[in-house]
């Protein structure tokens, strides 16, 4: 897997590489002369002339910090892709586009779907939950390994990883094009009714031929973790001291959410319970082609909705524009909205 020759993948931002080199170069004058006063100074002024030039393509890394009472979460993009309206069958083309309008969104177009990815420290463990689409995605998506590189966290220092299903941008990144685990110390948590459904060639026969490859590579990913896979099997298990399994099902037979709890603080990461914040908050009942059960996950996504409007929870997910920490409220007689969380000098 090569991030780093994916990271720049637009030649507009050719400038970008420029500025790396110049960097790397500057630090190893620092380096020389153990000048860091005079290092620090060369750094704030690069960065400086680096938006002075323009240069959008090289953003922060993809990291929040968000701690729930004495559990720190860290939310970390593995980046975005995009997804076309036809993945929502029952949506009104017009609506579609008035809302993609309200959301300042460019009408008829691609939908830009963010991928997120979460570490969980606590107890002195530290968890990875999904873990991106890999390759598959883009040039825009996969950068997961870079952000934890940011973050300071080695793949090796993974403990746990949880997965919330096996669909494809959440599993890719946990195994290497030849097969290795990315997180060799890792066990993991799935839900039980997971590992059935996408280990059954039943279901891989009976599957729409798009979807075929997705069982592949969900048996794929699990792999090399086989002998360290702890299935989840009961609503509220424990992974982790204050985070337990919330069990979402509908978009796969096992989706699962995690419930964080400690102290006075509650979050719930509720997984892919939406792909489209623009469009399924004002119309819940908007399913995708490929949840496996749609009319249960309009259930579940509904009652989620109501639950953590009517009980003011912080709530984030896979694919609520990044960071993805926010609120629900409703909004109209059968409609909700989000209200994402602002950036927090203190996490
Ligand atoms: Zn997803």
């Amino acid at each position: 897997m090569s991030i780093e020759r994916r990271s720049n993948p637009d030649s507009r931002c050719g400038e970008a590489g420029g500025d790396r080199l110049t960097r790397r170069k500057t630090f190893a004058l620092g380096a020389t002369l153990s000048l860091l006063p005079v290092l620090g100074s060369t750094i704030r002024a690069e960065a400086k002339s680096n938006v002075a030039k323009g240069n959008t393509c090289q953003q922060v890394p993809g990291l929040m910090l968000r701690t729930i009472g004495t559990v720190e979460v860290t939310a970390v993009s593995d980046g975005v892709s995009t997804l076309p309206l036809d993945v929502v069958p029952n949506a009104d083309p017009f609506v579609a586009n008035e809302l993609a309008e309200a959301a300042y969104l460019p009408p008829n177009a691609p939908i830009p779907i963010a991928i997120n990815t979460y570490l969980i420290r606590s107890g002195g463990k530290l968890a990875l939950v999904d873990t991106g689409g890999g390759r598959f995605f883009g040039p825009s998506a996969g950068v997961l390994q870079q952000n934890l590189k940011a973050a300071g966290v080695h793949p090796n220092e993974i403990d746990i990883l949880i997965l919330t299903h096996l669909h494809p941008d959440h599993v890719a990144g946990m195994t290497t094009d030849d097969g290795r685990a990315v997180f060799p110390n890792a066990m993991l948590f799935v839900h039980e009714a997971e590992l059935t459904y996408w280990n059954d060639d039943g279901n891989l026969s009976r599957a729409p031929n798009v979807q075929k490859p997705w069982f592949l590579m969900a048996r794929r990913a699990l792999k090399p973790y086989l002998k360290k896979i702890e299935p989840l099997t009961v609503n509220g298990q424990t992974v982790l001291p204050g985070v337990n399994a919330e069990e979402l099902p509908g978009h796969t037979p096992g989706h699962t959410g995690l419930r964080i709890a400690s102290g006075s603080d509650q979050m719930l990461i509720w997984g892919d319970i939406i792909h489209f914040p623009h469009l399924q908050l004002p119309e819940p009942d908007w399913g995708l082609s490929f949840d496996v059960d749609t009319t249960q996950f309009i259930a579940t996504r509904r009652r989620t909705f109501a639950m953590a409007a009517a009980d003011r929870m912080l709530v984030t997910g896979m694919h609520l524009g990044f960071p993805g920490f926010g609120h629900v409220t409703t909004n109209g007689p059968t409609g909700y909205a989000f209200i994402p969380e602002s950036w927090r000098y203190a996490p």
